[in-house]
């Protein structure tokens, strides 16, 4: 396997980043404190993943040049973002650089959502697909107020929804697809097929980029990790990063004492480890004790972000070099 060769990824790394400084400052009364944010959320402790291993095994082919640069924004989640940016409940992320741009669902609330995109200078109007990673008000309820007005948008949904959401959705006008099986939504956009059938069923979304693929979840109550697995088999490589939501237990929520908790959090860290993920970004349902203990694994390799955060696989690739 081979890489981007490092004059490319430094070209691509400085085009996303000059696209994050353009992005910022349209956030108007801007601190996005990004840095201070970062500073705030510091490893816990220092045992980081076998870093020369995951990077020896990156998952990129040859064959990069053809593929887009897809540029990834948090346009939706509950962990804070830069003044400007309503943070609330929920999650929604934007894929942008693809043949069609791609809603990865839509937050609780279609006001917060257009207001956000608004802010970070992203036209509504412009989304092609909606894909609902599941069936929580969090993760859906925010797509009537996105396709006010248009119809005929292809939205995919995993198998099982509810008659009342499928009813919701048909109500904006959607052309609905329910996705059992993995989906190709468009060239390098694909879901992962429904998992946790007898439980809150959900999808992933899988994201060819030049840096490798990426795996965005909702919130992965099959399991990130069982998520994860499904993903790097069916792209074939190891993921370049996995971010979204990882819904892994909070301390002191009720069911889980904190032993238990970090237990459990362990576990999807090993599993995560074992599958070779390059970096990960925990966002919107993870809770606070994952998201430190991930950081305390991944090191430079994890991004603590929050709403109006921008991925740019390639800029990953460059931060991890520092
Ligand atoms: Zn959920
Ligand atoms: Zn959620």
């Amino acid at each position: 396997m081979t890489t981007v060769g490092p004059q490319l990824q430094r070209l691509l790394a400085a085009s996303a980043i000059v696209l994050l400084a353009a992005l910022t400052t349209q956030v108007a009364g801007l601190s996005p404190n990004q840095e201070e944010e970062r500073g705030r959320q510091k490893p816990l402790a220092n045992h980081s993943a076998p870093r020369e291993r995951n990077r020896a095994a990156t998952s990129r082919p040859a064959s990069t040049a053809a593929l887009p640069d897809v540029i990834f924004t948090i346009v939706y989640d509950n962990n804070d973002g830069p003044e400007g940016l309503t943070s609330d409940w929920g999650f929604a992320c934007l894929v942008k650089g693809l043949e069609k741009t791609i809603l990865f669902d839509t937050g609780a609330n279609g006001e917060i959502l257009l207001h956000n995109m608004r802010r970070l200078g992203l036209d509504p109007a412009t989304v092609d697909v909606v894909v609902l990673s599941h069936s929580h008000d969090d993760h859906t309820r925010g797509l009537a107020a996105l396709l006010e007005g248009r119809s005929d948008v292809p939205v995919y949904a995993p198998s099982g929804f509810p008659a009342s959401l499928n009813a919701y959705i048909r109500r904006t006008r959607a052309t609905l697809t329910v996705a059992e099986e993995p989906v190709l939504i468009c060239r390098g956009a694909r879901t992962t097929g429904t998992l946790g059938k007898d439980a809150i069923p959900e999808h992933g979304l899988c994201v060819d980029t030049r840096s490798g693929w990426v795996l965005i979840t909702g919130c992965a109550h099959p399991g990130v990790e069982n998520l994860a697995a499904r993903a790097t088999e069916l792209v074939g490589c190891p993921l370049h990063l996995v971010m979204g939501g990882f819904h892994l237990p909070r301390a002191g929520e009720s069911s889980w004492s904190t032993a238990a908790a970090r237990l459990r959090i362990d576990a999807t860290l090993k599993r995560m480890v074992e599958l070779n993920v390059q970096h990960v970004a925990p966002l919107h349902c993870s809770g606070d004790l994952a998201r430190g203990l991930f950081q305390q694994s991944f090191g430079a390799r994890c991004e603590l972000a929050g709403v109006g955060a921008v991925f740019a696989p390639c800029e990953l690739n460059d931060r991890q070099d520092e």
